[in-house]
């Protein structure tokens, strides 16, 4: 599903259910600050795809900006893992990848309320010790999903489709 198809409203449950870490905490920003920096708008702004005019209306006025400040930009292809993983956040931004760029208390918080625990937790900070930044996105997926994701998570779209998969059987 498109998000261009839902409401403002899905999206916010979707976000619960679906959306990675990297983009909650973005879409989780910018309900709480109305703005985010430039990094930001674009990471959150190319996943979901600006499709919905409600959710431009109501949050994300400042992304659609972005577009038309950059009207020469050619490439909207939502960022990869990879890209993100390498991004380089100051102070003040909110994209980036949480595995690869909160510190280790804000990140056992923000898996704490994703619903991640106990052994989990502990696998999962394992594998950020080890800078295997999507193989612990990868068991956070499973962990909460409670299923397997054999490919393993390379793009933060990929998760969502993954999810919405899952939740949809
Ligand atoms: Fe987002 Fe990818 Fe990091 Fe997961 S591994 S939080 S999808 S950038």
């Amino acid at each position: 599903k498109e998000f261009g198809e839902v409401s403002l409203k899905d999206i916010e449950q979707l976000a619960n259910s679906s959306f990675p870490l990297c983009m909650r905490h973005l879409f989780e920003k910018l309900r709480e600050e109305h703005h985010l920096k430039h990094g930001g708008r674009m990471q959150l702004g190319l996943f979901l795809k600006v499709g919905s005019e409600r959710f431009d209306k109501e949050y994300a006025y400042s992304i659609r900006h972005n577009y038309g400040k950059e009207g020469k930009r050619t490439d909207y292809t939502p960022y990869s893992c990879q890209k993100i993983i390498s991004s380089t956040p100051g102070v003040g931004d909110h994209h980036g990848c949480p595995y690869r760029h909160f510190s280790e208390e804000n990140l056992r918080a923000a898996l704490g309320k994703m619903g991640v625990g106990g052994r989990t937790m502990d696998d999962v900070m394992d594998k950020v010790r080890n800078r295997h930044y999507q193989l612990a996105c990868t068991l956070t997926f499973e962990s909460i999903h409670a299923s397997s994701c054999d490919a393993g998570i390379n793009h933060p779209n990929q998760y969502f489709t993954d999810s919405q998969k899952v939740l949809k059987t």
